[in-house]
């Protein structure tokens, strides 16, 4: 099928881009890399009337280290994040996950912007910030605000964007080089979206007890979701076999899972378990080679 008709509109500043979506914003979609919405406009699941190609704005394709955070501009590419040195040494979770997103073709166009934006609950990007606590940097016309990934993410495919807003920068927090991540995820071939996926960060002290944790499922619930009951269990705690063990059940207690022709929501559920135990164990022994423990 062919999209339904529409106003093309090319900006090239994010001021015009602002503008034209306090204008048409109710009637118009922000096209960024177009990995996603040109199918959904294809298949007409969206008839905007206007689509704002945000792809000739300049100022928005950067990867910088700022006040404790990697900064990344909307219109970045996934591959840009594959290829960055700084994101590698900084927020190694980060370059681990963003492997699993689609192919090299998908990542060449993507934008970590549309990812964000489009909140795919089983998308790696959403998975990681969310883990991670980051910051979304939204603009409008009245001005900047900066939300975090909890307050973005509302369902399946809804965020808090209103219509004259759009994403500008998403932040990743630096993390410390002692700590170990790990993001692991499941999918029926590597590319596809991920039927469940855990992103995880541990961080153990001179005892080599836990001193730092970060644990987030992605595709088990409408929303990625943060396990803080198990974060907050493993403070203080060595990691044995019993303790990532126990943090893991939790993990698989707190998502929210639906099935769907890929997976049951027993399935997922279960797996989630699975996967927080090998994302925590992965983790650690990250950690312990860091800090050689
Ligand atoms: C075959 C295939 C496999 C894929 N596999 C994966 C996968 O495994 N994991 C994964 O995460 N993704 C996957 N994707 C999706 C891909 O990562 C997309 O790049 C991403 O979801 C959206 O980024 P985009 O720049 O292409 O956004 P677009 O498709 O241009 O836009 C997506 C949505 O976000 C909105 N939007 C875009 N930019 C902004 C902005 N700056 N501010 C506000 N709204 C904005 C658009 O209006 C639209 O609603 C896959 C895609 C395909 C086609």
């Amino acid at each position: 099928m062919k999209p339904f008709k529409f106003n093309y509109l090319r900006p090239t500043s994010v001021e015009e881009t602002l503008q034209y979506l306090e204008e048409y914003g109710e009637e118009a979609k922000i096209l960024s890399g177009g990995q996603s919405l040109i199918p959904v406009l294809n298949m007409r699941l969206s008839t905007p009337k206007y689509l704002i190609d945000i792809g000739k704005v300049e100022g928005l394709n950067y990867i910088r280290e700022e006040d404790g955070y990697i900064a990344i501009g909307a219109l970045t590419r996934h591959v840009d994040v594959e290829k960055s040195q700084i994101i590698r040494e900084k927020c190694p979770l980060l370059s681990e996950a963003i492997h699993w997103v689609g192919h090299a073709q998908i990542r060449n166009r993507g934008t970590i912007g549309g990812s964000i934006a489009h909140a795919d609950p089983s998308a790696e990007l959403p998975c990681v910030i969310t883990a991670l606590r980051g910051e979304i940097v939204i603009a409008s016309t009245s001005g900047e605000e900066i939300v975090s990934p909890e307050e973005f993410f509302l369902t399946y495919l809804l965020t808090s964007l209103q219509p004259d807003q759009m994403v500008k920068e998403v932040r990743f927090p630096v993390l410390n080089p002692s700590s170990g991540s790990a993001f692991v995820e499941v999918a029926r071939r590597h590319g596809d979206f991920g039927i469940v996926e855990v992103a995880a960060v541990v961080d153990l002290d001179e005892k080599g007890e836990i001193s730092f944790a970060r644990i987030a499922v992605g595709g088990a619930s409408p929303v990625p979701c943060a396990v803080e009951p198990a974060e907050e269990f493993l403070i203080g705690k060595s990691p044995t076999d019993e303790v990532l063990k126990e943090a893991s059940d939790m993990a698989a207690e707190s998502v929210e899972p639906d099935g769907d022709m890929h997976a049951s929501a027993d399935y997922r559920r279960e797996l989630t378990g699975v996967m927080t135990l090998r994302a925590l164990k992965l983790a650690v022994d990250r950690s312990k080679e860091c800090t050689r423990i």
